[in-house]
């Protein structure tokens, strides 16, 4: 199964084309000023508030709003031609996903991007929970369980990913399902709420690592679910070893 994995090799999926970890890195942070796209009279049907979340949920996760730099509220409102009551609501739903910060007097920023001290720690938290959880997983996951975990790594399987923000979007909600999956099963939730409150994945997609290597993490994560639903604590564990240790020397390099 390695063989297939090595981050190093052409990879499961050889025919996509224009994956090459260096194109991908080659998107530009933006300067610090932006604008947005104003929203048209359709936003009102999936509702202002949800749209403008939408909107500025995607500039931060694809630094079009540079990160650091401050989010003025009247600013966006009006590129965005709304008040400022959605703007405020959609900002201090960012805070809680980990993409802005308040601070006190200045208003709204955009949160950095993790560099790589702060990615190892991240990677060191994981490496204490994740193995722990699918070890429990394993041993806890009902029949039920086994049918939902089988589905979400058999769903993601018949999407071609690219490098685009649909295809992260899709391939960073997978990554999180299946992920929080395990600790639901693990059952024990106060470790699941400490990985809910790392912001694991919005941190991590926020780096532009090439597409291609999400088929090389759902192959991994396909293992971790066989070795979960055989109900083999042992393979578990060092299943998701493997996984975190592949991905993390996959991301590593596109660290700034
Ligand atoms: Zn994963």
């Amino acid at each position: 199964m390695t063989d297939m994995i090595d981050g190093t090799t052409a990879s499961v999926m050889g025919a996509t084309p224009g994956s090459a970890p260096s194109e991908s890195t080659a998107r530009p942070h933006a300067p610090g000023a932006f604008t947005l796209p104003r929203l048209d009279d359709t936003a009102a049907s999936g509702g202002i508030a949800e749209h403008v979340y939408q909107a500025l949920f995607r500039m931060v996760m694809e630094s079009d709003i540079a990160p650091g730099s401050r989010m003025v509220i009247d600013k966006i409102a009006s590129d965005l031609g709304v008040s400022s009551t959605p703007v405020r609501e959609a900002l201090a739903r960012l805070e809680t996903q980990g993409l802005v910060t308040k601070e006190r007097l200045r208003g709204y920023f955009a949160t950095e991007i993790m560099g790589s001290a702060e990615f190892a720690d991240l990677w060191e938290f994981r490496r204490l929970l994740e193995p722990h959880a699918a070890r429990q997983a394993a041993m806890g996951i009902d029949r039920t369980g086994k049918v939902r975990l089988q589905y979400e790594v058999d769903s993601i399987r018949q999407v071609r990913l690219q490098d685009d923000y649909a295809s992260m979007t899709t391939f960073r909600e997978h990554d999180h399902r299946l992920h929080d999956l395990i600790f639901e099963f693990a059952g024990n939730a106060h470790l699941r709420k400490a990985m809910d409150q790392a912001h694991v994945y919005n941190r991590m997609f926020r780096i532009r690592f090439a597409p291609i290597d999400g088929y090389h993490a759902i192959q991994e994560h396909a293992d971790i679910a066989r070795a979960i639903i055989k109900g083999d604590a042992d393979a578990a564990d060092a299943a998701m070893r493997e996984h975190l240790e592949l991905a993390y020397h996959r991301i590593e390099p596109y660290l700034q």
